[in-house]
């Protein structure tokens, strides 16, 4: 079951979350490869279509962990092990701290996503030491924390916090293409990095895209 009881995902989500993301990446790895390529060294489509595979293949080859954190660590470490470049570790790191922010609940509620989110952004700053404004995937993550949060406290649905999560990701990461980036590569360019979107902002964006579409609007 995706659907927990009536308000409350459940590990099947983490399951289909992550499948979704696998598809998701898939479908636009040329996309930001392109973003990439502008500001970077373009392999981000590549890195994580690579890893979101691997990510599947787990699944597909072995049994499911019962919780959603258990399948998010699964996750996390295959992202690790997998990705080369900034984006694995930021992810993995991201899906870690969220698998461990969850505990070993049975079933994800609104508020629960909300220290998912929290967890995995605290940890993507952690391990990248960004700032907000600085052209990375942290653009996309805060406003996706914030808008999520708020959600939260007036009472929206578990879907509707993905939902508000991820439209924040995704207008954030539209709002980094002016800004001159501070962290990783695109950093080298300097105010050369101008005027291009942030490849980790939009596939941030596409993942907790994909977050709601698991979810399936089944709230
Ligand atoms: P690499 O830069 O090693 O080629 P990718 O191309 O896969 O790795 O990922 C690049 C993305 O990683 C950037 O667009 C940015 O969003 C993100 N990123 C890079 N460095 C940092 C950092 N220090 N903090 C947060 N995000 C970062
Ligand atoms: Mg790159």
């Amino acid at each position: 079951m995706v659907e927990g009881s009536a308000n409350t995902l459940t590990a099947a989500w983490v399951v289909a979350w992550l499948r979704e993301s696998a598809r998701v990446v898939g479908e636009q790895r040329q996309y930001l490869i392109d973003l990439d390529r502008a500001i970077g060294d373009a392999d981000h489509g590549e890195n994580l279509d690579r890893g979101f595979s691997a990510v599947v293949k787990k699944l597909d080859d072995g049994e499911a962990p019962a919780t959603p954190a258990a399948v998010l660590k699964l996750a996390a470490m295959t992202l690790m092990s997998s990705v080369g470049g900034a984006a694995g570790p930021l992810y993995g790191t991201a899906f870690l701290r969220g698998a461990a922010a969850l505990g070993d609940a049975q079933e994800v509620g609104p508020d629960d996503v909300v220290g998912l989110l929290t967890a995995a952004r605290d940890g993507v700053v952690a391990r990248g030491k960004a700032e907000s404004g600085d052209k990375t995937m942290v653009d996309a993550w805060t406003p996706a924390v914030e808008a999520a949060g708020t959600a939260a406290l007036a009472g929206a649905s578990v879907t509707e916090v993905l939902a508000a999560a991820a439209n924040a990701a995704n207008a954030g990461a539209a709002a980094t293409e002016p800004l001159i980036a501070r962290k990783g590569r695109a950093s080298y360019l300097g105010e050369r990095s101008a005027g291009h979107l942030d490849p980790g902002a939009v596939s941030t964006g596409l993942i907790l895209q994909a977050a709601v579409d698991a979810a399936g609007g089944q709230q």
